[in-house]
């Protein structure tokens, strides 16, 4: 049977384009645990998030029972400007590697902020907004999620302050002035701005930070000034439901094309792209209705799926905010400092952990230097620098076809390209003149951090 011709690019018209985001907790069977209370261990309820977090927000982050959530006219409009994402049939790649799988990727860096992350960020920022706040804080690490929260905040007229690791406020100054450009103020965390962060400057001075201090600093600052909540990028639920437009879009284009994937593969940090690009399909395996090969790829360095425990955990280094449970290396865990990879929060999405806990999803890690190769490769054939982040997926989508090319299965693999690689060149340089290596952590300095993982029973 003649296959209908696929265009390189897959674009949906404006009418096809989904009108809801769909909420994959509503068809798991085992639903996420819920967030605790770090003082009470027990469940945090609306009223207790309402200082730190929106009220619309609480209420998706809660809700583990409606399956389609109405995505909002201003937020349809919004997603207008830089969506739909292609969905990117790689025949350069197919023909470099000379194998029979077939490879699409949905690319989400074409907008300025090089990433997924506005997917959320401009949904976060319409319902603070709505409540009438003046602005929100929050945590950036290699800069992504700062810079996409700080376009939806200058589009909506909130103020935005953003805690930025400081060692990636040093190395990637043009992030930085990126965010200023949209009008965000940021700050080098850990800072003397906050108590926690001036706590964490007396235990260990010198500290380059963490993501895990950021989030700390930003929620502190969040409480202290009235009008202000705090939001976070990814890892909670509400931020894979904003993100499951990435699966809706992908899923739609594939079934006008007659096309099924064999094998979906994102990377994961905090689990935010992978959620959203899998949910919908992850909704019709829970449903019974199709079969799908799952894939998570992380950094061999901050290996939380693949060498972590799954346990209630401490989302921050100050332990301000509620227990979550996840796959998780620890609150304290920080990769080695030449890790250059991204992708560096020490656990995982509850509703992610959840699912790779039943057996709906797999996992691997891969070392930064084979990230790096892939990423090399793929942009030679495909015109795109793809995002360190972004390229761990490219990694395991050209292991899994190789595999395809040995056994002769003409496979169909489809994974997330969450974005570009533009600010990250000081990465590129070291792995361009060889100096880049892999720091794997040992046995023993992950049971050294899982000791100190709060005892709940
Ligand atoms: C933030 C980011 C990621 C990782 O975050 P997830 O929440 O795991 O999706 C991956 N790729 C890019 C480009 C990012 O900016």
């Amino acid at each position: 049977m003649a296959e209908k011709t696929i265009p390189y690019k897959i674009y949906l018209e404006e009418s096809e384009m989904p009108k809801y985001w769909y909420n994959v907790r509503a068809d798991m069977k085992t639903k996420p645990a819920p967030l605790l209370n770090p003082a009470t261990h027990k469940p945090m309820t609306a009223e207790e998030l309402s200082a730190v977090f929106c009220d619309e927000l609480i209420k998706q982050e809660l809700d583990n029972d409606t399956r389609e959530y109405p995505i909002p006219q201003e937020i349809l409009d919004f997603y207008k400007m830089y969506r739909p994402s292609p969905l990117v049939r790689a025949y350069c790649l197919e023909e470099k590697l000379q194998t029979p799988a077939k490879i699409y990727y949905k690319f989400e860096g074409n907008n300025t902020s090089g990433s997924h992350k506005l997917n959320s960020a401009i949904a976060q920022a319409y319902y603070a907004k709505k409540q009438g706040l003046r602005g929100v804080t929050t945590e950036t690490g290699a800069g992504q999620w700062g810079t996409a929260l700080s376009m939806a905040c200058s589009y909506l007229g909130l103020d935005c302050k953003v805690y930025m690791v400081k060692v990636s406020y040093e190395q990637k100054p043009f992030r930085r002035e990126v965010m200023r450009t949209y009008g965000a103020s940021v700050t080098a965390s850990p800072s003397m701005t906050t108590e926690v962060g001036k706590k964490i400057l007396a235990e260990h001075p010198g500290t380059t930070g963490s993501l895990g201090c950021a989030i700390s600093e930003a929620v502190e600052a969040a409480v202290a000034h009235p009008g202000y909540r705090y939001v976070l990028g990814s890892v909670l639920n509400q931020v894979v439901l904003h993100q499951s437009v990435i699966g809706l879009e992908t899923k739609i284009a594939l079934d006008k094309y007659g096309i099924k994937p064999d094998i979906i593969i994102g990377c994961a940090g905090g689990g935010s792209n992978l959620g959203g690009l899998i949910s919908p399909f992850v909704g019709e395996k829970l449903r019974g209705e199709a079969d799908y090969r799952i894939l998570a790829v992380e950094p061999a360095s901050c290996p939380s799926l693949t060498r972590g425990v799954f346990a209630y955990d401490f989302c921050d280094t100050g332990m301000v905010c509620p227990l979550a449970k996840m796959y998780t290396l620890g609150a304290d865990f920080i990769p080695a400092p030449n890790h250059a990879g991204g992708l560096r929060y020490h656990g995982m999405s509850p509703v992610l952990s959840q699912l790779y806990h039943d057996g709906y999803m797999e996992a691997i890690s891969v070392p930064q230097t084979r990230v790096f190769e892939a990423a090399q490769k793929f942009a030679r054939v495909e015109g795109i620098l793809p995002a360190p982040e972004s390229s761990h997926a490219i990694c395991a989508a050209i292991d899994e076809a190789m595999k395809c090319k040995e056994t002769g299965e003409e496979k169909t693999i489809v994974f997330g390209l969450t974005g570009t690689g533009y600010f990250d060149m000081v990465a590129y340089e070291k792995f361009n003149d060889g100096k880049m290596d892999d720091y794997i952590p040992t046995d023993a300095e992950l049971a050294a951090s899982f000791e100190k993982l709060p005892k709940i029973d």
